[in-house]
């Protein structure tokens, strides 16, 4: 028997949605990617980064990713000091749980929302609460004063699409005795987002990525902007070469691009919109969303019946066994033709 810790040994892991091997001849809708290339100037930034004979590669990334925290700085208003960049916005989500929650210490979210924050605490054998979300789309039962060590808010939601009003999460700030994590991973494609409060809450941290609106999902960029201390806290623990120099070079020119990033975002946005409408149509039930992704359940709502359908004619979408949401499907907004296609086939299938 390996001498394994007892948390890890019972812990069932992270379990992703399944997908086929021959996935690059699918119309892939299952983990809300950006159907649209990045930024040409980011491929040329890597070209340019790797060189002619790959030799830069010989030397270690700048360690504290500087030139994007000036980068990120600029761009929401912030002085470098208050971001700090992540190899995926999961490892500052990590990191975070690292800081604030030790050992038997709460940390909660809403479910459904990601559940992968619940993995990332058991590693660190902190305890888990979840809450339940209100017809009129707020946590169910949130105490006047949350105990816990850090609760993270995906805003907007995911899988199901709201976000959540800045002066609702602005008043949650106030209720929380630890940090409140509102992790935007889908914030550039909602109307509003609650980066401001970092200025006005100590306990607010706003998590990013450049996953999904900005088409880099393969490269592993996330950030997070917080107080400088929170900074400094995270900063000690991540990995010290964390984002290697190709993400590095890719990250300066995504977020300078932000031209192609505004077309994009309302590129999707107008096709969710289209599609939401059309589900709608054939009798559908849609939440309006936010983000790059819809939560869709058909009249019977046999969520699982739909997505074998749609998984019989290559379209992965996502369906969750959960019973919360077992009735209806996650659908990831692709391009306008696959989304075309996907209609039809959910027509076919009915
Ligand atoms: N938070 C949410 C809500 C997500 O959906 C995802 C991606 N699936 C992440 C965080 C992690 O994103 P990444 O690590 O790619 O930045």
């Amino acid at each position: 028997m390996i001498p394994l810790r007892q948390n890890i040994a019972s812990m069932k892991g992270y379990i992703p949605g399944y997908q086929p091997p021959d996935i690059a001849s699918w119309i892939k809708l299952n983990t809300n990617e950006n159907p649209y290339p990045p930024s040409p100037a980011v491929v040329k930034a890597i070209l340019e980064e790797l060189g002619p004979d790959g030799s830069a590669l010989r030397i270690y990334p700048n360690a504290s990713s500087q030139k994007l925290r000036e980068a990120a700085g600029e761009l929401y208003g912030f002085d470098p000091s208050w971001i700090i960049m992540a190899n995926g916005s999961d490892e500052v989500l990590n990191n975070l749980i690292r800081a604030f929650a030790a050992e038997g210490e709460e940390i909660g979210y809403v479910h459904p929302s990601y559940s992968y924050y619940g993995t990332l605490a058991e590693v660190q054998g902190a305890r888990v609460r979840t809450f339940g979300l209100t017809d009129d789309f707020r946590i169910a039962g949130f105490p006047d004063r949350y105990e816990g060590k850090v609760f993270f808010l995906t805003t907007p939601n995911a899988p199901l699409g709201p976000s959540f009003p800045v002066e609702y999460i602005d008043e949650l700030a106030r209720r929380c005795a630890g940090m409140l994590v509102l992790d935007e991973t889908y914030a550039e494609f909602a109307e509003s987002n609650a980066l401001e409060l970092v200025r006005r809450h100590e306990n607010v941290v706003v998590t990013r990525t450049l996953s999904k609106s900005y088409s880099l999902a393969g490269m592993r960029i996330g950030l997070a902007i917080a107080r400088p201390e929170v900074i400094a806290a995270l900063d000690k623990i991540r990995d010290h070469y964390n984002l290697d120099r190709l993400a590095q070079a890719a990250c300066v020119a995504a977020l300078r691009d932000q031209a192609y990033l505004a077309e994009c975002c309302r590129r999707i946005r107008e096709t969710r919109e289209w599609f939401t409408a059309e589900l709608r149509s054939i009798g559908y039930d849609v939440i309006p969303s936010q983000g790059n992704y819809l939560f869709a359940s058909p009249p019977d709502h046999d969520g699982k019946r739909v997505y074998d359908g749609l998984y019989a004619r290559k379209i992965l979408v996502r369906h969750f066994s959960d019973p919360l949401l077992a009735h209806g499907m996650r659908i990831s907004i692709g391009t306008r033709e696959e989304m075309e296609k996907t209609l039809a086939a959910l027509k076919e299938i009915g």
